[in-house]
């Protein structure tokens, strides 16, 4: 039975075969054009070059599988010595067969968002975020991407927010008068 860990010299072998494992994968592409319109060669040997590698979450329960991420090539080895709880590897350099899962929750500051004009009117950018999965992952998106556009639309929200208190409230007065009143009327008839 081995555990999670692996040795330090499993750990650099298993490194170099995965990275020419990851340029054999790559370079025929590039070489050969085979690709033509796709810019992913492209980008995969200039992140080369400039000291990172692509990375691609195992498949697994993770809601991010399949998902690359760009790593410096200095923790590469860390990632790819990370183990999932089942024992297997948490990260690849082999790019998936299956792309992984898209949603389609689109950025606050997407253009089809209803409040466009009024965050337009703040000033705010727009983006084209369009395949969060679900609401966490928007606010994190948000948090991340857009932290100060964030708090502008928060701050909007929560002044719409105590408008429509305000309003819930005199609501409430105006139900409070028309039933003094009905009282009143009792009394009087
Ligand atoms: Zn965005």
């Amino acid at each position: 039975m081995r555990s999670g860990a692996i040795s330090k010299e499993e750990a650099e072998i298993l490194l170099e075969e995965m990275l020419a494992d990851a340029m054999e994968a790559q370079e025929p592409g590039i070489n050969n054009r085979i690709i033509q319109s796709g810019e992913l060669p492209m980008i995969v040997s200039e992140l080369a070059s400039a000291g990172y590698v692509i990375v691609y979450k195992v498949d697994g329960q993770h809601p991010d599988a399949r998902e690359p991420s760009i790593i410096n090539r200095n923790s590469l080895l860390q990632q790819l010595t990370k183990m999932l709880p089942d024992g297997r590897r948490a990260f690849t350099t082999k790019k998936p067969d299956v792309p992984p899962f898209r949603g389609s929750v689109k950025c606050l500051l997407h253009a089809d968002n209803p409040d466009r004009p009024q965050y337009a009117a703040l000033g705010l950018p727009l983006c084209d975020k369009d395949n969060l999965r679900n609401e966490y992952q928007l606010t994190q998106h948000m948090r991340s991407k857009h932290p100060r556009e964030y708090d502008a639309i928060l701050g909007a929200t929560r002044e719409d927010d105590s408008d429509a208190q305000t309003i819930k409230a005199l609501k409430a007065i105006i139900v409070r008068l028309n039933s003094l009143e009905g009282k009143a009327d009792d009394e009087v008839d």
